[in-house]
Protein backbone atom coordinates (compact mmCIF):
# COMPACT_ATOMS: atom_id res chain seq x y z
CA UNK A 1 0.00 0.00 0.00
CA UNK A 2 1.15 3.72 -0.70
CA UNK A 3 1.04 6.52 1.57
CA UNK A 4 -0.02 8.56 -1.50
CA UNK A 5 2.69 11.37 -1.32
CA UNK A 6 3.76 10.54 -4.74
CA UNK A 7 4.93 14.69 -5.24
CA UNK A 8 3.43 16.35 -2.62
CA UNK A 9 5.82 18.01 -0.76
CA UNK A 10 7.21 17.44 2.94
CA UNK A 11 8.92 19.26 5.25
CA UNK A 12 11.16 17.87 8.10
CA UNK A 13 12.70 19.76 11.02
CA UNK A 14 15.77 17.70 11.86
CA UNK A 15 16.13 16.23 9.11
CA UNK A 16 19.87 15.50 9.47
CA UNK A 17 19.74 12.64 12.32
CA UNK A 18 17.92 9.83 13.69
CA UNK A 19 13.86 9.70 13.56
CA UNK A 20 13.97 12.79 11.06
CA UNK A 21 16.33 11.36 8.77
CA UNK A 22 14.48 7.90 8.58
CA UNK A 23 11.47 10.15 7.70
CA UNK A 24 13.09 11.97 5.06
CA UNK A 25 14.14 8.73 3.75
CA UNK A 26 10.70 6.99 4.06
CA UNK A 27 9.21 10.31 2.40
CA UNK A 28 11.82 10.42 -0.66
CA UNK A 29 11.29 6.67 -1.06
CA UNK A 30 7.63 7.57 -1.37
CA UNK A 31 8.09 9.54 -4.30
CA UNK A 32 7.46 12.77 -2.09
CA UNK A 33 9.63 16.04 -2.84
CA UNK A 34 10.95 16.63 1.04
CA UNK A 35 12.59 19.60 2.72
CA UNK A 36 14.72 19.45 5.56
CA UNK A 37 16.38 21.37 8.29
CA UNK A 38 19.31 20.97 11.43
CA UNK A 39 21.61 23.31 12.76
CA UNK A 40 24.80 21.74 12.21
CA UNK A 41 26.24 22.59 8.69
CA UNK A 42 28.44 19.03 8.99
CA UNK A 43 25.59 16.96 9.85
CA UNK A 44 23.04 18.23 7.45
CA UNK A 45 25.18 18.31 4.40
CA UNK A 46 26.17 14.54 5.45
CA UNK A 47 22.54 13.72 5.15
CA UNK A 48 22.03 15.46 2.13
CA UNK A 49 24.91 13.44 0.64
CA UNK A 50 23.30 9.91 1.92
CA UNK A 51 19.77 10.96 0.50
CA UNK A 52 21.04 11.77 -2.85
CA UNK A 53 23.38 8.31 -3.28
CA UNK A 54 19.96 6.54 -2.24
CA UNK A 55 17.25 8.57 -4.40
CA UNK A 56 19.71 10.10 -7.64
CA UNK A 57 16.49 11.43 -8.86
CA UNK A 58 14.36 12.38 -5.70
CA UNK A 59 13.32 16.20 -4.89
CA UNK A 60 15.22 17.70 -2.04
CA UNK A 61 16.04 20.73 -0.41
CA UNK A 62 18.24 20.70 3.16
CA UNK A 63 18.69 24.17 4.64
CA UNK A 64 20.92 24.97 7.96
CA UNK A 65 18.26 26.33 10.20
CA UNK A 66 17.47 26.47 14.07
CA UNK A 67 13.47 26.50 14.54
CA UNK A 68 13.95 28.65 17.43
CA UNK A 69 14.72 31.52 15.44
CA UNK A 70 12.00 32.80 13.96
CA UNK A 71 13.91 34.45 10.89
CA UNK A 72 15.59 31.83 10.10
CA UNK A 73 12.35 29.67 9.88
CA UNK A 74 10.62 32.38 7.65
CA UNK A 75 14.02 32.28 5.51
CA UNK A 76 13.65 28.22 5.15
CA UNK A 77 9.86 28.42 4.38
CA UNK A 78 10.74 30.99 1.43
CA UNK A 79 12.90 28.89 0.32
CA UNK A 80 10.66 26.09 0.31
CA UNK A 81 8.51 27.99 -1.37
CA UNK A 82 10.74 28.91 -4.10
CA UNK A 83 11.98 25.46 -4.50
CA UNK A 84 8.43 23.47 -4.31
CA UNK A 85 6.04 26.00 -4.68
CA UNK A 86 4.36 25.24 -1.48
CA UNK A 87 3.80 22.51 1.20
CA UNK A 88 1.47 19.62 2.09
CA UNK A 89 3.11 17.88 4.83
CA UNK A 90 4.63 19.66 8.16
CA UNK A 91 6.51 17.55 10.60
CA UNK A 92 7.99 18.92 13.45
CA UNK A 93 10.71 16.52 14.81
CA UNK A 94 13.50 18.88 15.78
CA UNK A 95 14.73 19.16 19.54
CA UNK A 96 16.23 16.68 22.20
CA UNK A 97 15.22 15.80 25.53
CA UNK A 98 17.18 17.32 28.95
CA UNK A 99 17.53 14.74 31.75
CA UNK A 100 17.65 16.05 35.29
CA UNK A 101 15.31 16.35 38.71
CA UNK A 102 13.85 19.37 39.95
CA UNK A 103 16.77 20.10 42.11
CA UNK A 104 18.85 19.66 39.05
CA UNK A 105 16.95 22.62 36.73
CA UNK A 106 17.10 25.64 36.73
CA UNK A 107 15.23 28.77 36.15
CA UNK A 108 16.75 29.23 32.87
CA UNK A 109 16.74 25.21 32.36
CA UNK A 110 12.92 25.55 32.56
CA UNK A 111 12.52 28.72 30.75
CA UNK A 112 14.83 26.91 27.53
CA UNK A 113 13.00 23.70 27.14
CA UNK A 114 9.63 25.05 27.65
CA UNK A 115 10.85 27.43 24.29
CA UNK A 116 12.22 24.73 22.79
CA UNK A 117 9.13 22.23 22.87
CA UNK A 118 6.62 24.91 22.00
CA UNK A 119 8.43 27.43 19.98
CA UNK A 120 10.39 24.46 18.48
CA UNK A 121 6.43 24.02 16.69
CA UNK A 122 4.69 27.45 16.69
CA UNK A 123 8.06 28.94 14.93
CA UNK A 124 7.57 26.44 12.41
CA UNK A 125 3.47 26.70 11.84
CA UNK A 126 3.41 30.17 11.18
CA UNK A 127 5.76 30.05 8.66
CA UNK A 128 4.76 27.45 6.91
CA UNK A 129 0.90 28.03 7.14
CA UNK A 130 -0.10 29.99 4.00
CA UNK A 131 1.49 27.26 2.26
CA UNK A 132 -0.53 24.78 4.31
CA UNK A 133 -3.76 26.39 3.62
CA UNK A 134 -3.58 26.43 -0.04
CA UNK A 135 -2.89 22.79 -0.28
CA UNK A 136 -5.72 19.97 -0.71
CA UNK A 137 -4.13 17.41 1.99
CA UNK A 138 -2.74 19.60 4.65
CA UNK A 139 -1.11 17.89 7.75
CA UNK A 140 1.31 19.16 10.48
CA UNK A 141 2.47 15.92 13.22
CA UNK A 142 4.68 16.74 16.20
CA UNK A 143 7.18 14.27 17.19
CA UNK A 144 6.57 14.47 21.31
CA UNK A 145 6.66 11.99 24.14
CA UNK A 146 4.93 9.65 25.86
CA UNK A 147 6.27 11.95 29.36
CA UNK A 148 3.71 14.39 28.06
CA UNK A 149 0.97 11.92 29.84
CA UNK A 150 3.82 9.52 31.68
CA UNK A 151 6.10 12.20 33.59
CA UNK A 152 9.14 11.12 34.77
CA UNK A 153 10.86 12.78 37.71
CA UNK A 154 14.91 12.57 36.48
CA UNK A 155 13.15 14.61 33.14
CA UNK A 156 10.72 16.97 34.86
CA UNK A 157 10.96 20.09 32.54
CA UNK A 158 11.14 18.02 29.66
CA UNK A 159 7.89 15.77 30.47
CA UNK A 160 5.80 19.37 31.49
CA UNK A 161 7.33 21.26 28.27
CA UNK A 162 5.88 17.52 26.95
CA UNK A 163 2.42 18.03 28.32
CA UNK A 164 2.29 22.14 27.04
CA UNK A 165 3.26 20.40 23.54
CA UNK A 166 0.53 17.78 23.45
CA UNK A 167 -2.05 20.61 24.74
CA UNK A 168 -1.02 22.96 21.63
CA UNK A 169 -1.58 20.01 19.18
CA UNK A 170 -5.19 19.56 20.27
CA UNK A 171 -6.27 23.01 20.16
CA UNK A 172 -4.34 23.74 17.11
CA UNK A 173 -6.63 20.60 15.34
CA UNK A 174 -9.23 21.75 16.38
CA UNK A 175 -8.63 25.79 15.07
CA UNK A 176 -7.00 24.27 12.18
CA UNK A 177 -9.64 22.03 10.97
CA UNK A 178 -12.24 24.45 9.44
CA UNK A 179 -8.51 25.76 7.47
CA UNK A 180 -8.40 22.23 6.25
CA UNK A 181 -5.16 20.81 8.16
CA UNK A 182 -5.24 17.76 10.18
CA UNK A 183 -2.78 18.09 13.03
CA UNK A 184 -1.55 15.31 15.32
CA UNK A 185 0.78 13.48 17.20
CA UNK A 186 3.12 10.61 18.28
CA UNK A 187 4.27 9.51 21.48
CA UNK A 188 7.69 8.28 21.97
CA UNK A 189 9.14 5.93 24.21
CA UNK A 190 12.46 5.43 23.87
CA UNK A 191 13.81 4.87 20.23
CA UNK A 192 17.73 4.43 19.22
CA UNK A 193 19.00 7.56 17.74
CA UNK A 194 21.65 10.44 17.79
CA UNK A 195 20.63 11.21 21.58
CA UNK A 196 20.92 7.84 22.85
CA UNK A 197 24.64 7.57 21.40
CA UNK A 198 25.78 10.83 22.77
CA UNK A 199 24.37 8.81 26.00
CA UNK A 200 26.22 5.90 25.01
CA UNK A 201 29.46 7.93 24.46
CA UNK A 202 29.10 9.50 27.96
CA UNK A 203 28.28 5.93 30.12
CA UNK A 204 29.65 4.93 33.52
CA UNK A 205 30.60 1.62 32.32
CA UNK A 206 32.67 1.71 29.40
CA UNK A 207 32.69 -2.27 28.81
CA UNK A 208 29.70 -2.27 27.61
CA UNK A 209 29.24 -2.76 23.70
CA UNK A 210 26.16 -0.34 22.51
CA UNK A 211 23.64 -4.14 22.07
CA UNK A 212 24.17 -4.62 25.52
CA UNK A 213 24.04 -1.35 27.13
CA UNK A 214 20.45 -0.65 25.04
CA UNK A 215 19.08 -4.09 26.49
CA UNK A 216 20.23 -3.49 29.15
CA UNK A 217 18.27 -0.29 29.58
CA UNK A 218 15.34 -1.69 27.74
CA UNK A 219 15.10 -4.11 31.14
CA UNK A 220 15.78 -1.74 33.41
CA UNK A 221 12.94 0.19 32.16
CA UNK A 222 10.54 -2.85 31.66
CA UNK A 223 9.30 -2.02 28.00
CA UNK A 224 7.25 -4.71 27.02
CA UNK A 225 8.20 -5.36 23.41
CA UNK A 226 11.79 -5.80 25.29
CA UNK A 227 13.83 -3.47 23.06
CA UNK A 228 14.31 0.05 22.30
CA UNK A 229 12.37 1.43 18.71
CA UNK A 230 14.33 1.67 15.45
CA UNK A 231 13.86 5.28 14.17
CA UNK A 232 12.26 3.97 11.46
CA UNK A 233 9.40 2.64 13.36
CA UNK A 234 8.40 6.22 14.20
CA UNK A 235 9.31 7.71 10.70
CA UNK A 236 6.33 5.32 10.06
CA UNK A 237 3.93 6.46 12.25
CA UNK A 238 4.78 9.76 11.20
CA UNK A 239 4.56 9.45 7.18
CA UNK A 240 1.13 7.89 7.67
CA UNK A 241 0.03 10.55 10.36
CA UNK A 242 0.94 12.98 7.78
CA UNK A 243 -0.43 11.17 4.86
CA UNK A 244 -3.64 11.15 3.01
CA UNK A 245 -4.39 7.53 4.69
CA UNK A 246 -4.79 9.63 7.64
CA UNK A 247 -7.29 11.85 6.59
CA UNK A 248 -9.81 11.63 8.92
CA UNK A 249 -7.71 11.53 11.52
CA UNK A 250 -7.17 15.18 13.56
CA UNK A 251 -5.65 15.63 16.93
CA UNK A 252 -4.85 12.22 18.05
CA UNK A 253 -1.54 11.53 19.85
CA UNK A 254 -0.49 7.97 18.48
CA UNK A 255 1.64 5.90 20.73
CA UNK A 256 4.93 4.50 19.12
CA UNK A 257 6.23 3.07 22.78
CA UNK A 258 6.85 -0.66 22.14
CA UNK A 259 4.34 -0.81 24.89
CA UNK A 260 5.69 1.18 27.82
CA UNK A 261 2.75 3.03 28.02
CA UNK A 262 1.15 2.44 31.53
CA UNK A 263 -2.32 3.98 31.01
CA UNK A 264 -5.23 2.89 28.86
P1 LIG B 1 18.65 13.18 17.08
O1 LIG B 1 19.56 13.94 17.98
O2 LIG B 1 19.17 12.00 16.34
O3 LIG B 1 18.02 14.17 16.00
C1 LIG B 1 17.57 15.46 16.35
C2 LIG B 1 17.51 16.27 15.08
O4 LIG B 1 16.97 17.57 15.40
C3 LIG B 1 18.88 16.53 14.47
O5 LIG B 1 18.73 16.58 13.06
C4 LIG B 1 19.25 17.89 15.04
O6 LIG B 1 20.23 18.51 14.23
C5 LIG B 1 17.89 18.58 14.97
N1 LIG B 1 17.71 19.72 15.87
C6 LIG B 1 17.81 19.75 17.21
N2 LIG B 1 17.55 20.99 17.67
C7 LIG B 1 17.26 21.75 16.58
C8 LIG B 1 16.91 23.09 16.38
N3 LIG B 1 16.79 23.94 17.42
N4 LIG B 1 16.67 23.53 15.13
C9 LIG B 1 16.78 22.69 14.07
N5 LIG B 1 17.10 21.40 14.19
C10 LIG B 1 17.35 20.93 15.42
O7 LIG B 1 17.43 12.77 18.01
P2 LIG B 1 16.12 11.88 17.80
O8 LIG B 1 15.98 11.45 16.41
O9 LIG B 1 16.09 10.91 18.87
O10 LIG B 1 15.02 12.97 18.17
C11 LIG B 1 14.00 13.41 17.30
C12 LIG B 1 12.87 13.99 18.15
O11 LIG B 1 12.29 12.96 18.94
C13 LIG B 1 13.33 15.08 19.13
O12 LIG B 1 12.36 16.11 19.19
C14 LIG B 1 13.39 14.33 20.45
O13 LIG B 1 13.24 15.17 21.57
C15 LIG B 1 12.21 13.39 20.28
N6 LIG B 1 12.23 12.24 21.18
C16 LIG B 1 13.20 11.27 21.01
C17 LIG B 1 13.22 10.17 21.86
C18 LIG B 1 14.23 9.07 21.71
O14 LIG B 1 14.25 8.15 22.54
N7 LIG B 1 15.08 9.09 20.70
C19 LIG B 1 12.23 10.04 22.95
C20 LIG B 1 11.27 11.10 23.02
C21 LIG B 1 11.29 12.16 22.14
P3 LIG B 1 21.23 19.66 14.80
O15 LIG B 1 21.64 19.22 16.19
O16 LIG B 1 22.33 19.72 13.81
O17 LIG B 1 20.40 20.89 14.82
Amino acid sequence: MSFNLTARVAVVTGGSSGIGLETVRLLLAEGAKVAWCGRNPARLAESERLMREAFPAGQMLSLCCDVLDRGQVEAFAAQVREAFGGVDCLINNAGQGRVSSFAETADEDWLAEAELKLFSVINPVRAFQPMLEASDCASITNVNSLLALQPEPHMIATSAARAGLLNLSHSLSHEFAARGIRVNSILLGMVESGQWRRRFEDRSDKSMDWDSWIAAIAAKRGIPLGRLGKPEEPARALVFLASPLASFTTGAALDVSGGFNRHL
